[in-house]
């Protein structure tokens, strides 16, 4: 009966300690998971915020080449399948060295984002607004005839010709030059697409500035 007993107690004993180091083993388990979430969570997040840095211009916050590129190929073969327009105005500052060689080279930045500020309130959700060169943009506008976009251009064009900007160097004025391009099957690629802009905009500077051409 001694016997019995002690080994009882033994296995009590036993199925004690199992049981404690059982449910330390749970609550360790579920530490860890909510620790693995945690982490999933922050690396999601660093993530995110690299995807939005690899497609943001830094000084202005708008969108970059790069994402104008990735996402106009998808617009044009949209545009092309439901045969709804897609128009593209391409602007580029002013004399903008001479502003910069004037105001200084900071100045400028700040003109560069108030511009951008500026032409952001005029523009829809699905349009693809991005700084492609030092001080060039392009808005790319899904289901929007070029007539439409023309009008665009010549409001966003004004806007700008009346901002005042303050700089350390005093008040900054400066103006735009547009070229406005519709998507036209015969456009191989969105290079083209763009270069049909691009085209417009050097005859909006040759034709003395401050103007949008679209034929
Ligand atoms: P145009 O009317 O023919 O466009 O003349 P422009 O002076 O605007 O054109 P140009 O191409 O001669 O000069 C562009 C200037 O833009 C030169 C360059 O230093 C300046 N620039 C490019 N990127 C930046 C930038 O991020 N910040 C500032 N402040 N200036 C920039
Ligand atoms: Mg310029
Ligand atoms: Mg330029």
């Amino acid at each position: 009966t001694l016997f019995f007993g002690v080994l009882l107690r033994q296995v009590n004993e036993t199925n004690d300690l199992l049981l404690q180091s059982n449910n330390a083993l749970e609550s360790l388990a579920q530490n860890l998971e909510s620790e693995i979430q945690k982490k999933t969570a922050e690396l999601q997040k660093a993530n995110e915020m690299l995807m939005q840095l690899a497609i943001t211009d830094p000084l202005t916050h708008i969108y970059n080449r790069r994402y104008l590129e990735e996402n106009a190929t998808r617009e044009i073969a949209h545009a092309a399948r439901y045969r709804t327009p897609l128009s593209l105005i391409l602007f580029d500052i002013d004399f903008f060295k001479v502003i910069n060689d004037t105001y200084g080279h900071q100045s400028g930045d700040n003109v560069l984002i108030c511009i951008t500020q500026s032409v952001k309130t005029r523009i829809r959700k699905d349009d693809i607004f991005a700084r492609i060169g030092g001080e060039e943009f392009v808005l790319l506008l899904p289901s929007i005839s070029v007539e439409q976009a023309v009008i665009l251009a010549e409001e966003i064009k004004e806007s700008i010709a009346s901002l005042v900007i303050p700089s350390i160097n005093g008040s900054v004025s400066c103006t735009v030059s547009l070229g406005v391009s519709e998507f036209q099957p015969q456009f191989k690629s969105f290079s083209e697409f763009l270069n049909d802009a691009d085209q417009k905009l050097y005859r909006a500077k040759e034709s003395g500035r401050n103007t949008v051409i679209w034929e």
